[in-house]
């Protein structure tokens, strides 16, 4: 049993992380309050990443991809649906929590005061201004999202994808296989190279021409317009030429919700800033997942991590860093090797380690199907390794990369 049953947790967020937070709180056997503001979806927790997988491609239902729902809560647990978290008071422990449909008004709502808070915000999807509220044009981050662009797909219309990141590129193969006509447009050369590097890259770009998707790259697109509710919509480019499609799916990337924290004393110029063991600047104020910015020992340097993996295990870790500054203890630093995958078109894309900054790759074969296998050096250490079907070779260079770098670096908070 830990805490006491006069305390109040409050956790921000109703995705990955808030829900480890909450399960995690339980399994410790937290005696006092738990409020769980989970956020403007109002649905229970789900897998994202199943969005522009499975779930698109009509394999499995809204109801499969939920998380398991923790075993009948031990916790005095109060969840708020429908609500956000809308200001942190600078000079009391407290927080105010307003309907989602009120966020950003000035008045109602209701503080809640806390002896810990965890920030799991997360992200949201960036739409550019004048993109947004078009019919037939929609990003995906959210369920609601993905039900959207799902009703969509019955007539099998024409559809381009803007942006070829990790998102776009799972969906560009997603609608392919729906049968639908895919272009799939980007500013850079190469679809996902800024994650990958231009090997895999190349390899990622045969891969959708193989499969019947056209490709526009680089190119920018400066112009969008629907003709009506059913469409279709119009695209410009910045080289004057224009298409149409029945479905624009934008994968613009993300951008962390953390403004609401605003004025709160707390740095957020790139997320939610932590130290090495999650606390930010507020030691009882604690973040996991897309918004947490920390400073991962492993690579000795400040870091977010926007992938699935990254936000049950910081969540866990949050926890147990409170539960060390409640025993008076010094808590370890969350050490840790980022890890995500990515399925297209019946492959599967992996990656372990922080490529940024590297000045060497190496790409050689692993996995037995003649896929490249590519790994990223740094002053001569391996920082990451990728690889498509090549689980075991991706998980033993996550061990090798994760040992090298603790002892490099050390794991002190
Ligand atoms: C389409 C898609 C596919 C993906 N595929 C993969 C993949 O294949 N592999 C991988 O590793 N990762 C993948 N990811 C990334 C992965 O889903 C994220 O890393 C993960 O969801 C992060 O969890 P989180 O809890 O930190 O944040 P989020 O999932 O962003 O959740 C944040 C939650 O907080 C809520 N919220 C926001 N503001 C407030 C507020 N003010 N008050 C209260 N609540 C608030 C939001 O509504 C949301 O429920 C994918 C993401 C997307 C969108």
């Amino acid at each position: 049993m830990v805490g006491n049953t006069s305390q109040t947790i409050v956790v921000a967020g109703g995705s990955l992380a808030g829900h480890t937070v909450v399960a995690e709180l339980d399994r410790h056997g937290f005696t006092g309050d738990v409020v769980w503001v989970r956020g403007p979806e109002g649905t229970a927790p789900y897998s994202r990443p199943a969005l522009s997988k499975e779930l698109i491609r009509g394999r499995v239902t809204d109801e499969a991809i939920r998380l398991p729902a923790p075993r009948e809560y031990g916790l005095r647990l109060r969840i708020m649906d429908l609500a956000v978290c809308a200001r942190l008071d600078p000079d009391a422990d407290r927080v105010l929590v307003t309907p989602a449909a009120e966020a950003g008004r000035e008045t109602g709502g209701e503080w809640i005061p806390f002896d810990a808070l965890f920030v799991c915000t997360g992200m949201r999807a960036r739409l550019p201004k004048g993109f947004a509220g078009l019919p037939g044009v929609h990003c995906l981050r959210t369920l609601a999202d993905a039900g959207r662009i799902r009703e969509r797909l019955a007539g099998r219309p024409r559809a381009v994808v803007v942006g070829a990141g990790l998102v776009g590129s799972e969906m560009a193969a997603s609608l392919r296989s729906c049968g639908l006509p895919v272009e799939l447009v980007d500013q850079g050369r190469l679809p996902m190279e800024p994650v990958f590097g231009a090997e895999l890259g190349r390899f990622s770009l045969e891969r959708h021409h193989a499969h019947g998707v056209t490709t526009r790259m680089p190119a920018t697109v400066t112009g969008l317009s629907a003709a009506g509710p059913e469409g279709p919509v119009s695209l410009t480019f910045d080289d004057g030429q224009e298409t149409t499609a029945g479905l624009v799916i934008l994968g613009l990337g993300a951008v962390t919700a953390c403004d609401w924290l605003d004025g709160g004393g707390l740095d957020l110029s790139d997320g939610l800033a932590c130290d090495a063991a999650l606390r930010t600047a507020r030691p009882n104020v604690l973040a996991a997942g897309d918004v947490a910015n920390w400073r991962n020992p492993v690579f000795g340097e400040r870091m977010r991590v926007e992938h699935w993996s990254n936000a049950s295990a910081q969540a866990r870790h949050a926890v147990g860093s409170w539960l060390a500054g409640q025993e008076g203890r010094e808590p370890p630093a969350f050490a840790d090797v980022p890890y995500f995958w990515s399925d297209q078109y019946g492959l599967k894309y992996q990656m372990v380690g922080h490529a940024r900054g590297h000045d060497e790759v190496r790409v050689e074969e692993a996995g037995g199907e003649g896929y490249p296998f590519v790994t990223y050096l740094k002053d001569g250490r391996i920082v990451a390794a990728a690889g498509v079907n090549a689980p075991r070779a991706v998980m033993r260079m996550k061990a090798r990369i994760q040992s090298e770098g603790t002892t490099t670096q050390g794991v002190h908070a």
